[in-house]
C-alpha cells in the first residue's frame, strides 16, 4: 500500500502541531506507520492522500452513523449556510433539535448545547456539584469522559493507548475529588458510599463504556447502581456520549430501562458537526445560567450549521426500525467474523451491543473490567497493518471500538467480514 503522501503530510504536520496531529488517538502511535490522511469520505468509504479506497468503521470515531457525506445532512448543511454560519443570537434551528431529543426521550425535560463532549461532561458534572452542593465525583475505571480536569484519573481511550492513564497538568486538589472504582462491582460502590456518600454529587458512568474496549455492564450492576444512588441521594450521570442515538434513539437508558438524572450526549447528535449537549430534569436544570446560579456558556454553543446537521441526521435515527436493521446488519457481520475465528482457532472474538463492536484477542467469555483486559496488543499491531492492506480503516488502538453505519449493507457487510477474515488470517499465520 502506497503511504508516501500520507509519510509527507506527516512530516510537515509534525513541524507544526504537537505530535503532527490535533487529537492523539489520530497519530498512529501504537500500529505502524504514519496516519492516514484522509481526504474524502463517503457512504462506508473513505479515500486517502494517496488515494487509497477503505471500507470505513471508524465513522469519525462515531458521530456518523448515516455514514460519510449523507445527503440529506450535507443539503440542510448547506441550505443553512446560505444564510450565514454564526449570530451568537437564538435560532429556530435550536429549538427543532432540543425539541426532537426531549420530545423523544424522557429521561431529560431540557437540554443546553455545547460544542463537544467534553465540554458537555464537564459542565454537567459543574451541574451535578451546584445542585448537589457536594464535591465528590466517583467514576469508573477504564471509563473516559473526555479531557475534563478531574475526569482524567484511570482514563480510557488514548489514556490507556499510551499507557499512561492519567494525565499531568492536573492539580492534586482536582483529583481528590474524584473517587476512582472498578467496574461491574455494585460492593465496591456500596464500601465507597458508605464513607464518601454525604459529600458525593454524583456517579458518572458510561452505561456502556467503550473506550477501554468494550467493557459491557451487567444489567444488574447498572439497576443496582441506579439503586443505591437514590437510597444515598446521590446523582447518577450517564455519559451518553457514544452510547446516545446509538444503541437506541434514547441511548443506553432506553436500551437498559434504567433512568439517570443527568446525561451528556456528544457524537451523534451534531450529525458530524461540533455538538455537545447536557440535559435533566427540570428542578435540575434550573440551575443553570441564566435560570439559575451554575455558569455555562458558549460563543458557538448551539451554531445553526451543526443544529442543522444533528438535525438532518437525528430525523433518519428516530424513523422506525432504524435501531434494531443496525443491530441486525451488526451481528451479521461480527457472527461472521467469530465464527471465521472460531473454525480456526484463533484466539480472537468480536464483542458488539447495538451497532458496537469491539476486537478482543482473548478466550474470555465477557471481559467487564480494564483490569480483565490482556495487556499485550501487539496482536492488534499486526492486524492493524492487515486491514489496512485489505482494505478496511477502523481507529487505530486496540482499546477503541468500531462503528457500523446506515451506509454499511448486507452486502457491503459481507465483503467487509471477507477482509476481515483474510486479514486475522494473515496475522495469525504467522
Ligand atoms: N465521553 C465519552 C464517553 C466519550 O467517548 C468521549 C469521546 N470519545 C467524550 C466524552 C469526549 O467527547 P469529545 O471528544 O467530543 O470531547
Amino acid at each position: 500500500m502506497k503511504r508516501s503522501n500520507s509519510e509527507q503530510l506527516f512530516e510537515t504536520a509534525k513541524q507544526y502541531l504537537p505530535g503532527g496531529v490535533n487529537s492523539p488517538v489520530r497519530a498512529f502511535k501504537s500500529v505502524d506507520g504514519a496516519p492516514l490522511f484522509i481526504k474524502k469520505g463517503d457512504g462506508v468509504n473513505i479515500w486517502d492522500e494517496d488515494d487509497n479506497q477503505f471500507i470505513d468503521f471508524c465513522c469519525s470515531w462515531g458521530p456518523l452513523i448515516l455514514g460519510h457525506n449523507n445527503p440529506n445532512v450535507r443539503e440542510k448543511v448547506i441550505e443553512t449556510l446560505h444564510n450565514g454560519s454564526s449570530f451568537g443570537a437564538p435560532t429556530r434551528l435550536e429549538n427543532e433539535l432540543a425539541a426532537l431529543v426531549v420530545e423523544n426521550n424522557p429521561v431529560i425535560d431540557k437540554i443546553r448545547f455545547c460544542s463537544s463532549g467534553t465540554e458537555a461532561v464537564m459542565s454537567a458534572l459543574r451541574l451535578a456539584r451546584g445542585y448537589s452542593g457536594k464535591n465528590k465525583i466517583v467514576k469508573f475505571e477504564g471509563c473516559y469522559h473526555g479531557h475534563v480536569d478531574a475526569m482524567l484519573v484511570k482514563a480510557g481511550s488514548g489514556l490507556v493507548t499510551f499507557g499512561e492513564s492519567t494525565s499531568a497538568g492536573i492539580p492534586e486538589g482536582y483529583t481528590n475529588e474524584t473517587l476512582v472504582l472498578p467496574l461491574n462491582d455494585l460492593d465496591a460502590v456500596k464500601a465507597c458510599f458508605a464513607e464518601w456518600g454525604h459529600d458525593i454529587a454524583c456517579v458518572i458512568i458510561e452505561p456502556i463504556p467503550a473506550n477501554n474496549g468494550l467493557l459491557l455492564q451487567d444489567k444488574k450492576f447498572l439497576q443496582g447502581l441506579r439503586e443505591l444512588c437514590t437510597e444515598n441521594n446521590i446523582l447518577l450521570f450517564f455519559d451518553e456520549v457514544i452510547s446516545g442515538f446509538r444503541v437506541a434513539f434514547g441511548g443506553a437508558s432506553e436500551y437498559y430501562g434504567i433512568t439517570p438524572d443527568i446525561v451528556s450526549y456528544g457524537k451523534i447528535i451534531g450529525g458530524g458537526l461540533p455538538v455537545g449537549a447536557y440535559g435533566a430534569r427540570k428542578e435540575i436544570m434550573a440551575c443553570v445560567a441564566p435560570d439559575g446560579p451554575v455558569y455555562q456558556a458558549g460563543t458557538l454553543s448551539g451554531n445553526p450549521v451543526a443544529m442543522a446537521a444533528g438535525i438532518a441526521q437525528l430525523e433518519e435515527c428516530i424513523k422506525d426500525g432504524f435501531y434494531e436493521d443496525q443491530e441486525e446488519r451488526t451481528q451479521f457481520f461480527v457472527n461472521k467474523i467469530n465464527a471465521h475465528a472460531k473454525e480456526k482457532g484463533f484466539l480472537f472474538e468480536m464483542f458488539t451491543i447495538g451497532s458496537i463492536f469491539w476486537m478482543a484477542f482473548s478466550d474470555k467469555l465477557a471481559i467487564r473490567r480494564a483490569d480483565e483486559i490482556d495487556g499485550d496488543m501487539t496482536s492488534f499491531k499486526d492486524l492493524y497493518g492487515n486491514l489496512l492492506e485489505n482494505g478496511v480503516y477502523v481507529g487505530p488502538s486496540g482499546y477503541e471500538v468500531g462503528f457500523v453505519s446506515q451506509a454499511h449493507t448486507k452486502e457491503i457487510l459481507a465483503e467487509a467480514a471477507d477482509k476481515f477474515c483474510a486479514a486475522l488470517d494473515a496475522t495469525f499465520a504467522k
